[in-house]
């Protein structure tokens, strides 16, 4: 089958032929249909960090359909369809027993970091990563669930927004225009922050009230809260300019939630965020249970990441340049 493997940092991914992976006996193979290209694709190709072992198979938004299930497996057949928690949780940790899957403590693996990933045709994982698709969603539609999609529902559930908060979304990638749109369901008063025109404008149809520059995300929030300052600022980036910008629009009692990063330190003033009561949240992936919820809601017409285009497996290098160039608006998703 073909994969598109990740062997070393800044160069393009190789398109391998490679065995068809068979499952083990709580297995299930799945024949992907859609795989999503996520902003972390480029934190390995661009090596700041390496995964597992290589070579690796990158791509972690799968959807498609059973292909072979492992002899002790029930309740899961050929055919049918399905989008796959990428993150190989164990079942039984004090987290996985908590619901808190996406801090599992022995993973089998996490899909392109330490598991062979979506950007393939073919890709094996345990039975219980596997979420049931309704028919009338298609797969390009459910594959940027599982990472853009669900991100944004954990990150928002985190920061517990409330109808009427002021919500900036720093980013209008991916996972940025899910959070516009599942702010947005929550009630929240959303500006979204980006650089770039195209996006800007996917993120005021995903409802958000405003879109702006940087440089003007300070008076923009001025006059929605009536300065009083955001209630919830989600951070996408997580680079110096964007964390400082966060802090300088956060309010009283608001909250930064982290769920961008990169190698620069977050630097912020501890009586400043006391006198405010401020709250610092970090938010990584999702659980199972909210990819279960994200899958209900793009069911039901509620979240709809916005898809920038489709390409075969084999332009895998083509859509990931686009999205280091920054001028995808939405996710570019993979037919393999
Ligand atoms: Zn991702
Ligand atoms: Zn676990």
């Amino acid at each position: 089958m073909l994969a598109a493997r990740f062997h070393a940092p800044d160069r393009p991914l190789a398109l391998d032929d490679v065995p068809v992976p068979e499952p083990a006996p709580d297995e299930v193979r799945v024949r992907v249909r859609a795989a999503g290209v996520c902003g972390t694709e480029l934190h390995f190709t661009d090596g700041l960090y390496a995964p597992s072992r290589t070579p690796m198979t990158l791509g972690h938004e799968a959807a498609g359909t059973v292909d072979a299930v492992g002899s002790a497996v029930t309740g899961w057949a050929e055919g049918d369809r399905v989008a796959v928690y990428y993150y190989l949780f164990c079942g039984s940790c004090r987290w996985c027993l908590r619901g808190r899957q996406n801090l599992c403590l022995t993973p089998r693996g996490v899909l392109a970091f330490a598991a062979d990933g979506a950007f393939a045709e073919q890709l094996v994982v345990p039975a219980h990563c596997l979420v049931r698709l309704p028919d009338e969603l298609p797969f390009e539609a459910a594959a940027p669930l599982c990472c853009a999609g669900t991100t944004a529902v954990h990150a928002l559930t985190e920061a517990a927004v409330e109808p009427g908060d002021v919500v900036v979304v720093l980013g209008a990638g991916g996972v940025g225009l899910a959070a516009v749109q599942e702010a947005r369901r929550r009630g929240g008063v959303v500006v979204a922050v980006s650089r770039d025109d195209a996006r800007r404008s996917a993120a005021r149809s995903a409802g958000a009230v405003a879109a702006v520059s940087p440089a003007e995300l300070a008076d923009t929030v001025a006059r929605l809260s009536g300065g009083q300052g955001a209630d919830v600022v989600v951070e996408l980036a997580g680079v110096t300019a964007t964390l400082e910008l966060a802090t300088a629009v956060l309010g009283r009692r608001g909250r930064l939630v982290l769920v961008g990063y990169s190698a620069d330190a977050l630097t912020v003033s501890p009586l400043g965020m006391v006198v405010a009561e401020q709250r610092v949240i970090a938010s990584v992936g999702n659980t199972l249970a909210e990819l279960e919820q994200a899958v209900a809601l793009a069911a039901a017409g509620q979240l709809a990441p916005p898809v920038a285009g489709t390409l075969p497996l084999t332009q895998v290098n083509e859509a990931l340049d686009r999205l280091r160039k920054g001028d995808v608006a939405g996710r570019l998703v993979l037919t393999p």
